[in-house]
């Protein structure tokens, strides 16, 4: 079994899902005690998030170039970023780096043309429904990629960082997901993607009709599935 190096901390809520999901899928699938080989490097959030709101996006793929190399060093076989935003900076941190990232936007965008979805819906921080490092990714698939409008982006983005991130689960704001998921299917998207890792914390398939696309989820059961590919 290969060790999947996980990239983690951002937030820490959600790595904490990434490596249940790991595991149970190690488990489901080689049974008995076998579990996952995994190397966890977390960082600290609050560095992280203040890279992000005063956009130095360099500095923030520094300190996470270093991480992932210390997992390189570690004996990590390829690494796992568990954050949709921070692939912005994955060309970065793969410079740094001789193990192959497995990235999220990839994999999410494997799944949709999988299940035939060629419009979606795409939920998540401002900088992952306005910019175009996660977009792009679907776009080149042939998925076609609806995000809110401005009022409900900015919803979008406070719950997650006000929120989600901090642990913190608010029936008010499940149903704001609603309401918006709601609005984008009416727009003619075929599924929803959740393009940030705590947003399954709040929103799951029964939240909605449209089909949900996990990317936590979605990233974790590929990362194990190729942890034990031959
Ligand atoms: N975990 C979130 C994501 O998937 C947001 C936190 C971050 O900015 O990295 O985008």
């Amino acid at each position: 079994m290969k060790t999947i190096g996980l990239l983690g901390g951002m937030s820490w809520e959600s790595t904490v899902t990434y490596y249940q999901i790991i595991n149970e899928a190690v488990k489901k699938k080689l049974g008995g005690l076998h579990s996952a080989k995994i190397l966890l490097y977390s960082v600290d959030f609050a560095e992280i998030e203040e890279c992000q709101a005063t956009g130095s996006w360099e500095r923030s793929g520094e300190i996470l170039a270093e991480a992932a190399g210390n997992l390189e060093k570690a004996g990590a076989d390829f690494i796992v970023i568990c954050t949709n935003t921070m692939h912005k900076v994955a060309p970065q941190i793969q410079e740094k780096i001789h193990i192959p990232i497995l990235h999220i936007a990839e994999v999410t965008a494997a799944e949709l043309k999988r299940r035939g979805i060629e419009r979606t819906a795409l939920l998540g921080t401002k900088y992952t429904m306005t910019q175009d490092f996660y977009k792009a990714k679907l776009e080149e698939a042939g998925i076609q990629v609806l995000v809110p409008d401005e009022a409900d982006m900015e919803t979008v983005n406070s719950v997650i960082y006000g929120e989600l991130c901090l642990g913190v689960i608010r029936e008010e704001s499940r149903e704001a997901f609603r309401r918006i998921i709601g609005k984008l299917a009416e727009n003619g998207a075929q599924a929803v993607i959740l393009g940030c890792t705590e947003i399954g914390l709040l929103v799951k398939q029964e939240d909605t009709d449209l089909p949900v696309f996990d990317t936590t989820l979605i990233h974790g059961e590929r990362a194990a599935q190729l942890a034990m590919e031959e």
